[in-house]
């Protein structure tokens, strides 16, 4: 052994990966002593469906037994609601799983992976994992812009991520976008369209994007259990992908990345479409409510497409968007600071029950009301 090695006192990480900044998941407590509102992820106020529930309980039964590693019957399920072929179908332990699995399959140290200036944290995370280089497009007008993620493609670009709808802005771009910019890549460089609140838009010009996913070698969509279905606990995501994707993802993923439980309420919940029906209409209905009135209080809000809104707070002379955090936080509103998606200025709020959408407006009025009659907080 050498001396060099000899002197080491502990094992490093490999270059780069303490240059990582975790992720930091949204807050669940509240600074009040009272009841809490969790607006903090994106998580569904009407929770999963009751039979996925049961699903989930029954499976305790089976506890000794291994999950079967290739989740086949939830596959199929899948499969069979979107008119998919389930061999085309990986399942991960989330759909953040799948895209670390994504970014270590097709980066390489050195390599280039693009997503947008706002665009969701775990993208830069599984870039860097891989040891490859973050490259970060512009938006516009916190949009993602096309011709902005095109400009930055090089011969090293491996990988482009693009949340439509994204997150935490709620905006998207209409599949016409998307066609586009895939008709300008190479053909080398893998499009991952996430579209993990693809339930909830209802525009005419968007598409998650199984179209492409199904006719092209280098576009992958990734779907989550974790948003409309409300099974975020449960750690179910998917991807739909090219042959050739699927098994180089099969090949390094975990052998069972997807526990019984979870596998068989993944099955109840995609089954239920009454449910998922049932939280569309909710979504509709309270994100249009929820953006008229923080509207009329004076806020600008982000139009969203998705289950949260972004609330900006600069034109609140005097009050920061931290502010906001802490004052609403002491009325049990447990909204997500967005600094560190380069939005210091910004709460992203999760559409919720009746009773916490009608709390935090009724919150933010006096926020704004505290403000104009010069009181402090
Ligand atoms: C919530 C979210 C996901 C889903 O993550 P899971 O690991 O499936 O819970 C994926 N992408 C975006 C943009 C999200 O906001």
């Amino acid at each position: 052994m050498n001396d060099m090695i000899k002197k080491l006192t502990h094992p490093e990480p490999r270059n780069g990966i303490l240059d990582i900044e975790a992720y930091v998941p949204g807050k669940s407590s509240a600074l009040g002593s009272g009841k809490t509102y969790k607006l903090s992820s994106n998580e569904t106020p009407l929770g999963p469906s009751p039979k996925a529930v049961e699903a989930f309980r029954s499976a305790a039964a089976e506890l000794a037994y291994y999950p079967d590693g290739a989740a086949t019957r939830l596959r199929v399920a899948i499969a069979r609601q979107f008119g998919l072929d389930p061999a085309r179908i990986v399942c991960g332990n989330g759909s953040d799983d799948l895209l670390h699995l994504l970014a270590g399959a097709y980066v390489g140290p050195g390599d280039e992976g693009i997503f947008t200036e706002h665009g969701f944290l775990v993208y830069r995370i599984a870039i860097l994992a891989a040891g490859g280089v973050p490259v970060v497009a512009p938006e516009t007008r916190y949009t993602a812009n096309v011709d902005a993620i095109l400009e930055r493609v090089t011969e090293r670009t491996r990988i482009v991520f693009i949340a439509n709808p994204n997150n935490p802005t709620g905006t998207y771009i209409p599949f016409e976008e998307i066609k586009r910019l895939h008709a300008s890549l190479p053909l080398s460089t893998l499009l991952v369209l996430d579209a993990a609140y693809a339930e909830y838009v209802r525009m005419n010009d968007y598409s998650p994007g199984l179209e492409l996913a199904s006719t092209y070698e280098n576009v992958v969509m990734t779907r989550t259990f974790s948003k409309i279905h409300g099974l975020a606990a449960a750690r179910i995501g998917w991807v739909y992908a090219p042959a050739r994707v699927c098994d180089a993802l099969n090949r390094i993923r975990g052998p069972f990345n997807l526990n019984s439980a979870a596998i068989e309420a993944g099955i109840a919940a995609i089954e239920d479409s009454e449910h998922v029906a049932k939280s569309v209409a909710h979504n509709a209905k309270w994100l249009k409510w929820l953006t008229a009135e923080i509207v009329k209080l004076g806020y600008t809000v982000t139009p969203s497409v998705a289950n949260f809104i972004l609330i900006h707070f600069q034109n609140q002379i005097g009050k920061s968007a931290m502010d906001a955090d802490t004052y609403l936080s002491q009325r049990g509103l447990v909204l997500r600071y967005v600094g560190s998606y380069g939005l210091p200025d910004c709460l992203r709020l999760t559409v919720g029950t009746e009773e916490s959408n009608r709390l935090v407006v009724a919150a933010l009025a006096d926020f704004a009301a505290e403000h104009t009659s010069g009181r402090n907080l």
